[in-house]
C-alpha cells in the first residue's frame, strides 16, 4: 500500500482544502463528512501517512492506536452521542468500497440507525 500524499484528507490536514473541523490537536483531526449519511456524520483523521485500517493497525505504535481511539470515543461524547449510542464504521480497500486512501473513522449517529448492513447491496 502505497500512501497518496494528494489524496482529499492529506490535503484537509495541510489545510490546502476547507473543512468543517470539529476537533485538532497535533496528531488528530476531525471534521463533518462533506455528505453526511445521519444527523451525526464526523470522520475522525490520524495525521499520520496510514492508508486505511489495516495499514494504520499494521504501522503505527500500541501508544498511537490507543490515543487515536481514546480520541474517537471523546468527539463521540462532546457530541452528546454516548447516552444515545452510536455506530463507529472504517472502510479498507475494495469491498468495502473505501473512498478515500488515508485512513478514517466514521461516527455516525443522533438518530436510530437500524441494522448494520442493509439487504438490498449488489456488488459492483
Ligand atoms: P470512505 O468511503 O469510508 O472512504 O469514506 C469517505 C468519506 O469522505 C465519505 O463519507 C465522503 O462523503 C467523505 N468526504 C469526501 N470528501 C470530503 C471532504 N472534502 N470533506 C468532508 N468529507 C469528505
Amino acid at each position: 500500500m502505497t500512501y497518496d500524499k494528494d489524496n482529499i484528507f492529506a490535503k484537509i490536514i495541510r489545510g490546502e482544502i476547507p473543512a468543517t473541523k470539529v476537533y485538532e490537536d497535533e496528531k488528530v483531526v476531525a471534521f463533518q463528512d462533506v455528505a453526511p449519511a445521519t444527523k451525526v456524520h464526523i470522520l475522525v483523521v490520524p495525521k499520520g501517512e496510514y492508508v486505511s485500517f489495516d495499514d494504520f493497525v499494521m504501522k503505527a505504535s500500541a501508544t498511537e492506536i490507543a490515543y487515536f481511539f481514546k480520541t474517537v470515543r471523546s468527539i463521540a461524547n462532546e457530541h452528546g452521542l454516548v447516552e444515545t449510542g452510536y455506530r463507529i464504521i472504517t472502510n479498507h480497500g475494495r469491498d468495502a468500497c473505501q473512498s478515500v486512501p488515508h485512513f478514517h473513522v466514521h461516527i455516525l449517529g443522533g438518530r436510530f440507525l437500524g441494522g448494520l448492513i442493509p439487504d438490498d447491496v449488489e456488488e459492483r
